[in-house]
């Protein structure tokens, strides 16, 4: 079976942009730039500016950019941390490692992101902090979630892991709660190759904090001032990513034009519910998620006619082995805990046009006669 439309094809995103990487590679070697040096600081410095935050600080990947921060952010040990049922494990991971409880939130069910009003009901005089996911690349509600934080005293961390580059009301996400993690893990919309993340803030104490703890709590070679960790984003990655990082608005432009065509197929048909884009925000479209009826059969012929997609996140988080010792009360979380079943991402990114769009379109509604 031939493979018609690729869910991810980063080969043909590097043949795109081949000369530049590979300069940009050997340049590193060149220079034996691997840790810390130029490589790495024109990178936090490009990002920062692109984010609009004044510090950003390179990370071994988007995991370590959460735990960081929550390290970072002096709260209470053992405090509550609210976290949405619908995202990828590694925000609920951190919340633990950490040691704070984790607190399922709900999501909305038109964006998927935090609902503002669950995670009202869920804070407690223990709550510390909450985490935005900025989930498939759509930001979340941050002026609802800004304000239940001012009126409880909780500190927020953006998890930017899907959303570089995406906007809320004009600011970049990553700048507007304290602190925004990023991940670079190769599949996301700026990827490097291998692991790497980042911490963007705008609280100059914070960015050192977190510089230090993510180098063994030194800011010079032997001055250690407490514990930290070895956690690093290298100098090749760096460079990569700078490189990529020029394209990225391109790449962010091409994937909201896929996205249009997805949504201006697929808006009759009543059993595909299409994701809801929120005015005053730009959508990074990391994932093209929607809610079908009969998922996996749909999924299945989609295969076969060599269609690739991907389900984001076939378990909610709250259901998963791992949180049964929550012994989670699945009627507060409506949304997330029936969605899982029926959700779908369809192919979405630099390396396909609006013919292959149309491609799964017409296999789409053809199976849906
Ligand atoms: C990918 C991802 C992470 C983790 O990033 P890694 O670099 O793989 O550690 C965290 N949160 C979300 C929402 C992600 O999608």
């Amino acid at each position: 079976m031939t493979t018609t439309v690729k869910f991810l094809d980063l080969k043909n995103q590097y043949l795109s942009i081949k000369p530049e990487i590979d300069a940009a590679i050997a340049s590193v070697i060149e220079n034996s730039a691997f840790i810390g040096g130029t490589f790495l600081n024109q990178f936090e410095t490009e990002f920062a500016k692109y984010i609009e935050t004044q510090f950003c600080i390179g990370v071994a990947n988007g995991t370590d950019a959460i735990e960081i921060a929550l390290e970072s952010l002096n709260l209470t040990p053992n405090s509550e941390i609210i976290v949405p049922a619908n995202t990828f494990i590694a925000s609920s991971e951190a919340v633990t490692r950490t040691g704070h409880k984790v607190v399922f939130a709900d999501c909305d069910p038109d964006t998927y992101t935090l609902d503002p009003d669950s995670v009202r009901s869920l804070v407690t005089n223990d709550t510390s902090a909450l985490i935005a996911v900025h989930l498939y690349g759509h930001p979340c509600d941050m002026d609802s979630l800004r304000a239940i934080a001012e009126e409880y005293d909780l500190k927020i961390i953006e998890d930017c892991a899907q959303a570089h580059g995406a906007t809320y009301k004009g600011k970049k996400v990553g700048s507007i709660g304290d602190c925004g993690t990023f991940s670079f893990y190769p599949g996301k919309n700026l990827g490097c190759y291998g692991d790497g993340g980042a911490i963007t803030t705008n609280d100059e104490n914070l960015a050192t904090k977190i510089r230090k703890l993510s180098n063994h709590g030194r800011l010079e070679k032997y001055n250690h001032e407490l514990e930290g960790r070895n956690s690093r984003l290298d100098g090749m990655q760096a460079a990569i990513l700078t490189t990529k990082l020029h394209h990225l608005d391109h790449w962010l432009d091409k994937r909201a034009q896929l996205a249009d065509r997805y949504i201006e197929k697929l808006r009759d048909y009543p059993k595909i519910k299409l994701p809801n884009i929120k005015p005053q925000v730009r959508h990074a479209f990391h994932l093209f998620v929607v809610q079908i009826d009969h998922r996996d059969y749909i999924r299945e012929q989609l295969a076969l006619a060599g269609i690739e997609t991907g389900i984001h996140y076939p378990i909610c988080l709250a259901k998963l082995n791992a949180y049964q010792y929550l012994d989670q009360d699945f009627a507060r979380l409506p949304i997330s805990s029936n969605c899982d079943i029926r959700l779908l991402s369809l192919p979405l990114g630099e390396h396909l046009n609006f013919n292959d769009v149309d491609i799964v379109c017409e296999k789409i509604l053809s199976l849906h006669k």
